[in-house]
């Protein structure tokens, strides 16, 4: 109590407060009726259990800004161990930063603990960055271990509350991004948050405050310290924001990109790089925005295309063959991949086949076209094959490669075997040179000429 009105009489320092500014129902646009059932439900039986509950994040920040929500998050103080004997279907989850799980409704609520930003010499490696951060702590605490100002905002929906700690409902009104606390530090505690500052400004079309955003570019190089499976993560999320076109574009802007991707730069600098990815990119971000469905494992295979096709032409160049040539390229690239940002395995294998439909898609002769057209990657890989004629990539006559396939997978039978053309001697020659059977189906991928793109 004393405590309390103590933290009142103190004038305030830039420090976050102990206490939070409240404002009502009749200062903010929220209403809880914009809350999903299961994170009503959820606050409710917490609140009865006579637990604090609010909605926090990026729900509040979006529902303020007039964006619908993508989940809803729920804080409280109690433990995870106390939250989870009040519901049905309760899980606790994660071993480093324990939260429960709660399902009630379509998607599950996470509900975590409120937690305090570790302290001390053992609390960060070498570059400052913070190795751990499950330690319980107050309502105060936890908006003060948050990234922005505006990602730390609690919604109440007993009372419709908006609880700021930070001063982040000014910060949502001047559509500013403000990290909270000192932005160096902050960014060596976890270099993430530099990516977080581009994605978010990007995403709400918002700009990043001048302090928050001068330490980016100095401190890009701390990436390369960031654990690849936490890349995966941001990037994923970057690149299925729709609105991947304007974060790529400014990543850039904040000397971000460089060794996110290896050589993504470099492919930006050449025009048919920086073509291919922006308007693969930019069907991307179309379809994000329709609803339709977006695989990241077509995106990530477009990202690196022009890191493979260098690595493949390179090699193709002095002598090797060239379809074994491409799939070295492939594992090539994706190993110097993984040590910057560790994509999945099941999406390495779409990524790779993706890229080994490619050369096939340039054999229009014989059984081979449609066998192509039953494989079930077909249409990604289809759709690959538009971008690279779109971009430019591909030149002369196979410029047109993707409307020959798609005139082709449309026609009837009769007129897809007017389409072939005539059987060509490769197949003949490769066998007189006594390749085994086992070439002869990744054969099916060989292309016409050594060279991967012309013809
Ligand atoms: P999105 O709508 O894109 O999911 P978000 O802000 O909700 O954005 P999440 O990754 O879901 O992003 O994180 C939820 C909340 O956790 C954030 O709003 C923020 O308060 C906190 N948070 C996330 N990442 C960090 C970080 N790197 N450092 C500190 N706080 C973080
Ligand atoms: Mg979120």
């Amino acid at each position: 109590m004393i405590r309390r009105l103590f933290a009142r009489l103190m004038p305030r320092s830039g420090k976050p407060g102990r206490e939070p500014r409240v404002y009502g129902p009749n200062d903010h646009p929220i209403r809880r009726n914009q809350l999903s059932s299961g994170a009503l439900q959820v606050i409710r039986r917490l609140h009865e259990a006579g637990f604090k509950a609010f909605v926090v994040g990026g729900a509040v920040r979006d529902l303020l800004l007039g964006i619908e929500p993508k989940d809803f998050d729920v804080a409280t103080d109690a433990t995870p161990e106390l939250v989870k004997p009040l519901f049905r279907r309760a899980f606790i989850i994660g071993r480093r930063f324990r939260l429960v799980h709660v399902h009630a409704g379509p998607e599950p609520i996470e509900v975590s603990t409120f937690r305090a930003a570790q302290t001390g010499d053992d609390a960060t490696d070498e570059h400052g960055r913070l190795l751990s951060d499950n330690v319980y702590g107050s309502q105060a605490e936890d908006a003060a271990r948050r990234d922005f100002t505006i990602n730390a905002l609690y919604f109440d929906p007993a009372t419709e509350e908006v609880w700021d700690y930070v001063g982040g409902v000014a910060d949502i009104r001047a559509r500013r991004l403000r990290l909270i606390g000192p932005p160096t530090t902050r960014y060596r505690e976890d270099p993430v948050r530099m990516l977080r500052a581009v994605r978010l400004a990007a995403k709400l079309g918002i700009a990043i405050e001048p302090k928050t955003a001068a330490p980016i570019s100095k401190l890009a190089g701390l990436m390369q310290n960031v654990p690849p499976a936490r890349l995966f993560d941001e990037m994923q999320k970057l690149l299925l924001s729709g609105h991947a076109t304007d974060t790529l574009r400014s990543l850039r802007a904040h000397g971000l990109s460089h060794g996110l991707l290896p050589l993504l730069d470099v492919i930006l600098e050449q025009p048919l790089g920086q073509r291919f990815i922006e308007l693969a990119l930019a069907n991307t971000d179309d379809r994000v925005r329709d609803d339709r469905g977006v695989s990241p494992g077509f995106l990530f295979a477009t990202l690196l295309w022009h890191d493979v096709l260098a690595t493949w032409k390179a090699a193709s160049a002095i002598g090797e063959k060239s379809i074994p040539a491409l799939f070295d390229a492939m594992d090539n690239v994706l190993e110097r991949q993984a040590k910057q940002i560790a994509i999945p395995r099941r999406l390495e294998a779409t990524i790779k086949e993706i890229w080994s439909l490619q050369p096939r898609f340039e054999q229009r002769s014989g059984q081979r076209p449609f066998r192509l057209l039953e494989h079930p990657r077909y249409r990604a890989g289809w759709d690959f094959l538009d971008l690279r004629c779109k971009s430019g990539e591909l030149e002369g006559e196979l410029a047109r490669l993707a409307d020959w396939w798609s005139r082709f997978a449309n026609a009837g039978h009769d007129a897809r075997e007017a389409m072939l053309r005539p059987d060509e001697a490769p197949k003949k020659r490769r066998r007189s040179r006594g390749r085994g059977r086992k070439h002869q189906d990744d054969g099916d991928a060989a292309t016409s000429a050594g060279e991967p793109s012309a013809e």
